[in-house]
C-alpha cells in the first residue's frame, strides 16, 4: 500500500499540483480570468427519472461575487448545487469551475447540503464533522495534523459552537446543526462556496452568525453561491441572483432586490 501523503497542506498554499492521499488525484490550477461557475445550457435528470429536473439553464458567476438562487421549493436550487458539486451529472450543457471541468480542483470548492439531507444520529461528534471538512486536503485514510486541527477549532469558535463541540449530532440545536454544516464548510479553506439553504428555519442568532460569515467571506475575495427560498432576510448580502421556477430561469418578482432586477443574469 502507498503512503499517505503529508496531512496539512493549506488550501492556498503548498505544492502547486497538490497530490491527494485518497485517490492520488492531483488538482488543476484555474483557468486565469475564468469565472468562479459557468453554466451553458445545463438540462439535468435525476438517474431514474424521466423528468426534467433543470431546463437550458445559463449562469455566470464572476470570481469573488456573493450570488443567490432563488425559488421556490422544487424549484431546482439543490439540483443545480448537486451539478456544480459533482453529485449528478449534466444530461446536456457545460459546466465550468473556475475554467475547469467539475471536479478538476475539487479542493476548492465546499459544498454545503441542505439540513435534512443529512442523518443527524449518525454517530459522531460536532467536532469531528467539521474536521471532516479538511479530509479534502488531507486524504481520507490519513491523519489530520495539527493544521488541520487548529482551523477546524478556530471555526468551531467564530460560529459559536466551542461550547458543543464534543457533543454528539443529536444533541444539538437546528441552528447549531446548520452552522455545524457551515463550519465544516468553512474548514476546508475553499475558494468556492456552494451554500444550500444556509439559513433555513434557524434561530436568531444562527441567523446573524451566518451573515456575518457571508459577509467576511466576500471580504476574502471568496466566491458564495447561496440557495434560498427566501431571500428577503439577507437581501443586502448578495451582488446578484438567478430566480428559479420549475426547473427554469423566471423573471424575478416585481420589487425583487436588484442583484436581479438589473437584468444581469437574463438572458
Ligand atoms: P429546490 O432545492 O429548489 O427545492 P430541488 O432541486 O430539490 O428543488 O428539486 C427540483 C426537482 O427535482 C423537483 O421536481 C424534485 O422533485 C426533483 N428531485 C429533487 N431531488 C430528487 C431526487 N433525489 N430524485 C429524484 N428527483 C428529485
Ligand atoms: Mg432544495
Amino acid at each position: 500500500m502507498s503512503q499517505p501523503q503529508s496531512t496539512s497542506t493549506p488550501a492556498h498554499g503548498g505544492s502547486r499540483h497538490p497530490r491527494f492521499a485518497y485517490s492520488g488525484r492531483r488538482e488543476r490550477d484555474p483557468v486565469p480570468g475564468a469565472p468562479a461557475v459557468e453554466v451553458v445550457d445545463l438540462t439535468a435528470t435525476y438517474p431514474g427519472e424521466d423528468r426534467v429536473a433543470l431546463h437550458g439553464l445559463n449562469l455566470r458567476v464572476p470570481t469573488g461575487s456573493r450570488y443567490a438562487l432563488v425559488g421556490p421549493n422544487g424549484a431546482g436550487k439543490s439540483t443545480l448545487l448537486k451539478v456544480l458539486a459533482g453529485l449528478l451529472q449534466p444530461r446536456h450543457g457545460t459546466v465550468r469551475i473556475y475554467g475547469l471541468p467539475v471536479g478538476a480542483c475539487h479542493h476548492r470548492v465546499a459544498y454545503l447540503p441542505q439540513r435534512g439531507e443529512l442523518d443527524w444520529h449518525f454517530p459522531m461528534t460536532v467536532e469531528r464533522l467539521v474536521l471532516t471538512g479538511r479530509y479534502v486536503h488531507v486524504g481520507w485514510f490519513a491523519r489530520p495534523g495539527a493544521h488541520d486541527r487548529a482551523i477546524t477549532l478556530q471555526v468551531l469558535r467564530r460560529l459559536g459552537l466551542e461550547e458543543v463541540r464534543e457533543r454528539q449530532l443529536d444533541q444539538i440545536s437546528g441552528g447549531q446543526q446548520q452552522r455545524v454544516l457551515l463550519a465544516r464548510a468553512l474548514a476546508q479553506e475553499a475558494d468556492l462556496l456552494l451554500l444550500d439553504e444556509p439559513l433555513n428555519a434557524v434561530d436568531a442568532e444562527t441567523r446573524e452568525i451566518v451573515a456575518q460569515v457571508l459577509d467576511e467571506l466576500a471580504r476574502q475575495g471568496r466566491t458564495v453561491l447561496v440557495a434560498t427560498h427566501d431571500i428577503g432576510r439577507l437581501e443586502g448580502s448578495f451582488d446578484d441572483a438567478l430566480y428559479l421556477s420549475e426547473g427554469r430561469e423566471t423573471v424575478p418578482p416585481p420589487g425583487a432586490f436588484p442583484g436581479a432586477t438589473n437584468g444581469s443574469s437574463i438572458r
